[in-house]
């Protein structure tokens, strides 16, 4: 199993100058007056127990993030600013802002802050150096500080000055939410209890290609579910009608199949179907077997048949990694799978039969939605560098902290 470097690792951290990495790129909206407000103050949340701890240790502490995508210019809308409050807000403590990430003006103003106090440093990205990566630049932010500490998952996937460059140049740690992440990850799909499952549902095949090419060299069963069940279905000559699906995709599904087939691994795809004529909320909707589609009907969710095998099915999995919905869960009743799956793993999971580890934007919505994301075992809030993960890839911001 990978052990990565923790704070723990870093030694004594009193009057120690500790530049994290968050991600504080949180969704704004706008209150009744029209100003700028977090919407969804998750990511914040999430680093302010490495905060706090390293406050508690003694450490200067200094937060660094990327906000928005200014491409390496000076984006007045996009300064940090505006996150120091909510950031104050979480942590009730005192933050200070300074509109740079590197040089003298850090190293000061670090230097005569108060203890317990955090200072929050400019959008990373306002220097065209963060995204290529440069070495100058890495060293520019290094030099201000005395260890590194990432706690920003979700940019991990990116080998940026921030979150690569700085950790070569002085001692580095995962913050403790990465930490987590980290060993979650790994006990799902590095070093899982088996048999090991993997959901992919979601829109297309084409979007999520690299994850099922991964996914059946290491999985014991493999469900395939969403608008890309359809894709395999017509490869394998089922009549889909209207439903959204890569015909184009066909020879690839097939492809997939017959390499899941040589390495054991299980592809588990719906028995019968919902259908419906229009793509709306409480639309007139079927359950059918697979070969009743009608030209003029969407599949728009996996059936109750299907999902009740697969529920029973999971009983005899140890872990479990899911990725996309079953089917159009936005509009009921075609969240009817995935609620009942999401159902089924959650209530294993506590049961403490199965390991569930779920990840990526419309999955987390999926899961809430169901009303069992705080059931899972995990659940990663990281859009790409989830994804990437599950394709198999080596994330950057990850492989510089192994031990
Ligand atoms: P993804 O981002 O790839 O995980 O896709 C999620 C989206 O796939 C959601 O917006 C779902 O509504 C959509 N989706 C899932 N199943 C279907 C389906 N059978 N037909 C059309 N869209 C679907």
């Amino acid at each position: 199993m990978v052990q990565f470097k923790n704070i723990e690792d870093l030694g004594a951290l009193s009057n120690k100058r500790v530049l994290i990495r968050a991600d504080l790129n949180v969704p704004m909206g706008t209150d009744e007056d029209g100003n700028p407000i977090v919407s969804d103050d998750t990511r914040i949340r999430s680093v302010a127990p490495t905060i706090l701890h390293l406050l508690e240790k003694g450490a200067r502490v200094m937060v660094m993030s990327h906000f928005g995508r200014p491409k390496g210019q000076v984006v007045p809308e996009m300064s940090l600013e505006q996150l120091a409050q909510p950031l104050a807000n979480v942590i009730k403590k005192a933050v200070v802002f300074i509109n740079d990430c590197s040089g003298d003006l850090v190293a000061e103003t670090i230097d005569a802050m108060e203890d317990d106090a955090v200072l929050l440093l400019e959008n990373v990205r306002f220097h065209p150096g963060e995204e290529s990566n440069d070495a100058d630049f890495a060293q520019a932010l290094a030099d201000n500080a005395d260890f590194y500490v990432n706690e920003a998952f979700s940019c991990s996937h990116r080998a940026h000055a921030s979150t690569e460059g700085i950790a070569h140049l002085i001692p580095s740690a995962a913050g403790l939410a990465l930490e987590k992440e980290l060993s979650s990850l790994e006990n799902a799909l590095g070093d899982p209890k088996r048999p090991l499952c993997a959901v992919v549902g979601g829109a297309k095949v084409s979007s999520k290609l690299d994850v099922l090419t991964n996914l059946v060299e290491k999985v014991d069963h493999l469900i395939i579910g969403g608008g890309m069940a359809n894709t395999f279905l017509a490869a394998q000559g089922v009549a889909v009608g209207a439903s959204l699906c890569e015909h184009d995709l066909a020879d690839t599904a097939r492809t997939i199949l017959t390499k899941a087939a040589d390495q054991n691994c299980t592809i588990h795809l719906p028995t019968d179907l919902v259908v419906a004529k229009e793509f709306k909320a409480g639309a007139d909707n079927r359950i059918i077997g697979l070969d009743d589609v009608a030209a003029d009907e969407m599949i728009l969710d996996v059936g109750p048949a299907s999902i009740d095998g697969l529920a029973d099915m999971l009983k005899s999995c140890k872990t479990l990694i899911w990725n996309g919905p079953m089917g159009a869960f936005e509009i009921a009743p075609f969240d009817a799978a995935t609620v009942a799956l999401a159902k089924a793993a959650g209530s294993l999971t506590e049961k403490g039969s199965l390991v569930s580890v779920a990840g990526g934007g419309d999955t987390v919505a999926a899961l809430n939605h169901a009303g069992v994301a705080g059931q899972f075992s995990h659940i990663s809030t990281a859009g790409g560098a989830f994804l990437e993960w599950m394709e198999g890839k080596e994330l950057p911001g990850v492989k510089v902290l192994e031990k």
